[in-house]
């Protein structure tokens, strides 16, 4: 049994590099499903109920973009035969065992907004995702905006977060950005009109070549075809997604809002009611402190409390 990395995915076409000789080779699933181990701390695992989860040890996936698997090509036909257990699972992309997600915001034009950070982040969290924030079009903004900028955003840079500023039209900032990509598996995400494909020009111009030909290939956008693919990237792989124009988290209790602020944990043991304290309202809380002290950022403080109060009033609305 050989292993590999899946690279593509083109209608039931499956292109797997192999581990070792690293020759990119055609496999097929043999039927429609594999079966794979489920490892305690997969997402998968989190979706079964308590009762499935004792029963299974194995569940059915189809592989997908991103997986590590076993192949076997005694046969005439090269096939998957096992999906090794995966650390995250996306959607759209349709890609696992993402490294990375690089977030786009823009200075201005749209706006930056900590709200839509924010949200991201909580978002970044619950699918066990490692965010890099990338700021673009500073040019466009005056200087003092800039600066401001900077300074609030380097609490996102004390709480663990990396941050970059990049120009992507006069290539400012690309050749700082283009060390992160190095044996990662890195998805691009952002708003609508941040400029990602500016800045995945600037990172690399011959990707836009490639995807408008796979969309000729396919008819005029017509996209009928399962298609994904990473692209080869300075010793890494990296995966672009449409722009889009809404984002929303769904967390069903407000009490489970505080799970996704790491920086909020640090504080919580002083709280009255320790971890029972939502942060809000509670007497003797640590964090609000901490928020009134000047330590946690006003924005972020604020809108989590806006936050928490949006899930509360969604659920009185059930
Ligand atoms: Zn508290």
């Amino acid at each position: 049994m050989k292993k590999g990395f899946i690279k593509k995915l083109i209608a039931n076409q499956y292109t797997v590099v192999d581990d070792i000789t690293k020759t990119e080779v055609i496999c097929q699933a043999r039927g429609k499903f594999r079966y794979m181990k489920v490892d305690e701390d997969s997402a998968f695992n989190k979706q079964l109920t308590k009762r499935t989860k004792l029963d299974t040890k194995f569940i059915q996936v189809s592989p997908k973009v991103g997986d590590n698997v076993y192949y076997d090509d005694k046969e005439d036909q090269v096939f998957i035969t096992e999906i090794l257990p995966r650390k995250n699972d996306l959607v759209r992309p349709d890609v696992a065992n993402v490294d990375q997600v690089l977030l786009v915001f823009s200075a201005v034009n749209p706006d930056f907004s900590f709200h839509l950070l924010d949200m991201f982040l909580i978002i970044m969290n619950q699918e066990h995702l490692t965010p890099v924030l990338v700021i673009s079009k500073i040019d466009l903004i005056d200087l003092e905006t800039l600066n401001q900028l900077k300074e609030d955003l380097k609490y996102y840079e004390k709480i663990g977060y990396n941050v970059y500023y990049v120009n992507s039209k006069q290539r400012i900032g690309i050749d700082v950005l283009t060390n992160i990509f190095k044996h990662k598996i890195t998805v691009l995400a952002g708003q609508t009109g941040v400029g990602k494909s500016t800045l995945l020009n600037a990172l690399m111009p011959e990707l836009r070549l490639k995807t408008q030909e796979i969309s000729k290939a396919l008819g005029r956008g017509k996209h009928t075809t399962r298609h994904t693919e990473l692209y080869n990237y300075n010793e890494g792989y990296i995966v672009d997604t449409p722009g889009f124009s809404k984002i929303e988290f769904k967390i069903f209790y407000e009490e489970n809002l505080k799970l996704y602020y790491k920086d909020f944990e640090k504080y919580q043991e002083d709280c009255k009611f320790k971890n029972k304290c939502n942060h809000v309202h509670e007497p003797g809380c640590a964090v609000k402190k901490a928020y009134e002290d000047g330590e946690i950022l006003a924005s972020r403080y604020e809108l989590y409390v806006d936050f928490f109060n949006q899930i509360k009033d969604q659920k009185s609305k059930y």
